[in-house]
C-alpha cells in the first residue's frame, strides 16, 4: 500500500472543488422564494429540478451550507441500486400490505430508468453505464444468505429477469475474484460517477432558473421561511433535504449519521484488468455482514468502500471526511484479498456520512399546516432513492395525488434513537458483531449464518 495517498478532501470525485457560488444575504440573494431547499445534495437538486419541471413559474432557492456535493452526494461509490432504502417487511407492515412494499420496489426500478434518462435528456456526462450489481458470497454461509434473499426478492415483486442466481463459475466469468462459490446478478444496477452526477445536475437546474447558495448554512427551518446567520428568507414552502449532514435541524434522535468510509486506486494496468475481467461496469458487493461496494471507474480505478469507524459520539459527520490508516488498511484487505495478484495502490482515501434511522426506513413527508417537508434516512441506499423521493416530496408540496406520495415510506414514522452514549454504544456494538460473526463464518466454514450475526441483525432491527 503506497503511504502517499490523499485523504479526506471530500472525495475523489470531487477532488480541486469547492464553492464557487455566492452566499445568500438579504444583499445578494432574494428575501423571499416560493420553495426554499435546504441542502445542495441530490435530494435538493432533484427536488429543484422536478419543481421547474412541473411549475417552471416558482422561484426556487437551493441553499447549501458548504458547496454542490459536499455531503453524501458527492463521496458515494456511484451505485444507482434498485434497493429500497429500509426494510421491506417493516413497509409491508404498513396500511397497504405486501402490495405497498412491491409498489416501492417497482418504484425504485423505474427510478434508475429515470435518472438515466434525465441525464441523457439535460446531456448529464457522468459516466453512466447500465452494468448491472453482482453480489459475490465466498463462503457456505454467505451463498445461503443469498438464497435467502433471493426468494426476499421474488416475494418483494422482483421478477426471475431483475435477479439470477450465479453458480462459482458463472459469478467468476464476470469478475474473477478469489474465493467467489456463487453471486447473485442484478442487471438493472448502474454505476455513475457521483461527482459528475451531482455537479451535472447543479448546472442543469441553474439553467432552468433555480438559484444555489453556497456557504449558506441554515440555522432553523419553520413555517413561513429559514433562517441564515446573515438573515431571514421567507419562502412559501420549505424542504429539508440535509440527510446525514444536517441531523441538528432535524432532531439528534430521529436520524444519526453513519460513516462509511472509501479507497480508489490508481488506474490498473491492462494486464491486471485482462486477469480480473470486470468488463461491463458492474456494481460489485459480498455478502458479508461488514460488506463492501465497489465500483470500476471510467478511467480504470477500483473504488472500494466500506464501514470500518461507523459512528462518532455525539453524531459528528467528520467534516471533510480524513479516513484512519487502519480503515485504509481493512479496505486494501479487502481488494488483496479478491484480486491477490493486481498491483493495487491507493491513490485517494475519503469518508462520509449518511443517514440512519433508528429501523433503518427512510420516510418521505410533507406538512401541509407548516408547508415544511423532508425526505432522507436512505441508509446508504440513496442514490436512486433521492430520485425517488424528490419527485414524491414535490408531488406532495404541489398537492398532487400519485402512486407515489401512496408508497409506504410517504408518513413513515420510525422510532427515535437512544441518548447517548447508548446510540455509541449500540451502533458499535452492532458492528462488532457483525465482525465476530464474518470472522466466525469465514474461519470455520459454517454453512448457516452464525447466531452472533443473527442477534446483532434483531437488535439493530434489520432482519426481515
Ligand atoms: C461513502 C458513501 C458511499 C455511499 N455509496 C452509495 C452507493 O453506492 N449507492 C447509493 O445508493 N447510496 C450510497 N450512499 C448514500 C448516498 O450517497 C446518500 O443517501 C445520498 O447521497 C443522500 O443525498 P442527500 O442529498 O439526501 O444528502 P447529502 O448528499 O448528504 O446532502 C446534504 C447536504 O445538505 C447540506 N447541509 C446540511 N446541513 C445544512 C444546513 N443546516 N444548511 C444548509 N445546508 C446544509 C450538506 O452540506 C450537504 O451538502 C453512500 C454514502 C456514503 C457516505
Amino acid at each position: 500500500m503506497s503511504s502517499g495517498y490523499r485523504n479526506g478532501q471530500v472525495s475523489h470525485w470531487l477532488a480541486g472543488t469547492g464553492p464557487t457560488r455566492t452566499s445568500w444575504a438579504p444583499g445578494t440573494g432574494p428575501r423571499e422564494v416560493d420553495v426554499a431547499i435546504v441542502g445542495g445534495g441530490l435530494t435538493g437538486l432533484w427536488a429543484a429540478y422536478y419543481l421547474q419541471e412541473h411549475r417552471p413559474s416558482l422561484s426556487v432557492a437551493v441553499l447549501e451550507a458548504e458547496h454542490v456535493g459536499y455531503g453524501a452526494s458527492g463521496r458515494n461509490g456511484g451505485w444507482a441500486s434498485h434497493l429500497i432504502p429500509g426494510n421491506r417487511a417493516r413497509y409491508a407492515r404498513g396500511p397497504r400490505g405486501a402490495a405497498g412494499a412491491r409498489d416501492f420496489q417497482r418504484a425504485m426500478f423505474d427510478g434508475i430508468d429515470e435518472l438515466l434518462a434525465v441525464c441523457a435528456r439535460e446531456g448529464i456526462d457522468a459516466d453512466q453505464t447500465r452494468g448491472g450489481n453482482l453480489v459475490l458470497a465466498t463462503t457456505p454461509a454467505a451463498a445461503g444468505r443469498l438464497t435467502a434473499r433471493r426468494d426476499g426478492d421474488l416475494r418483494f415483486g422482483l421478477t426471475e429477469d431483475q435477479v439470477h442466481w450465479l453458480d462459482g463459475a458463472q459469478a467468476r466469468a464476470r469478475v474473477n475474484a478469489e474465493h467467489v462459490t456463487g453471486g447473485l446478478y442484478y442487471p438493472a444496477v448502474a454505476r455513475i460517477h457521483p461527482g459528475k452526477l451531482v455537479t451535472g445536475l447543479a448546472a442543469v437546474v441553474e439553467r432552468r432558473g433555480v438559484t444555489i447558495f453556497e456557504r449558506s448554512r441554515v440555522q432553523a427551518v419553520g413555517p413561513g421561511g429559514v433562517r441564515l446567520a446573515t438573515g431571514d428568507l421567507k419562502a412559501g414552502h420549505v424542504l429539508v433535504c440535509t440527510e446525514g449532514y444536517g441531523i441538528p435541524l432535524l432532531g439528534r434522535r430521529s436520524m444519526i449519521p453513519v460513516n462509511s468510509s472509501m479507497i480508489v486506486t490508481h488506474p490498473l494496468s491492462e494486464r491486471d484488468w485482462d486477469d480480473i475481467g470486470w468488463g461491463a461496469a458492474e456494481c460489485l458487493s459480498d455478502a458479508a455482514h461488514t460488506f463492501v461496494y465497489a465500483q470500476r471507474t471510467a478511467d480504470g480505478r477500483i473504488a472500494i468502500g466500506g464501514r470500518g469507524a461507523p459512528y462518532r459520539f455525539q453524531s459528528g459527520t467528520g467534516g471533510d471526511g480524513v479516513t484512519p490508516a487502519a480503515t485504509v488498511r481493512q479496505l486494501v484487505g479487502r481488494l488483496d484479498r479478491y484480486f491477490p495478484r493486481a498491483g493495487v495502490e491507493v491513490a485517494h482515501a475519503w469518508s462520509g456520512v449518511l443517514g440512519v434511522t433508528r429501523d433503518w426506513c427512510a420516510r418521505v413527508s410533507y406538512d401541509r399546516g407548516t408547508r415544511v417537508g423532508t425526505s432522507g434516512g436512505y441508509a446508504g441506499h440513496g442514490v436512486t432513492a433521492t430520485n425517488v423521493g424528490a419527485r414524491t416530496l414535490v408531488d406532495l408540496t404541489l398537492g398532487r395525488d400519485t402512486a407515489l406520495t401512496r408508497l409506504p415510506w410517504v408518513g413513515y414514522r420510525s422510532p427515535r434513537w437512544e441518548p447517548e452514549p447508548l446510540r455509541w454504544l449500540g451502533v458499535h456494538g452492532m458492528y462488532e458483531l457483525f465482525r465476530i460473526a464474518d470472522a466466525r463464518e469465514e474461519k470455520r466454514s459454517l454453512a448457516k449464518t452464525s447466531l452472533i450475526a443473527r442477534v446483532g441483525s434483531r437488535l439493530a432491527g434489520l432482519h426481515e
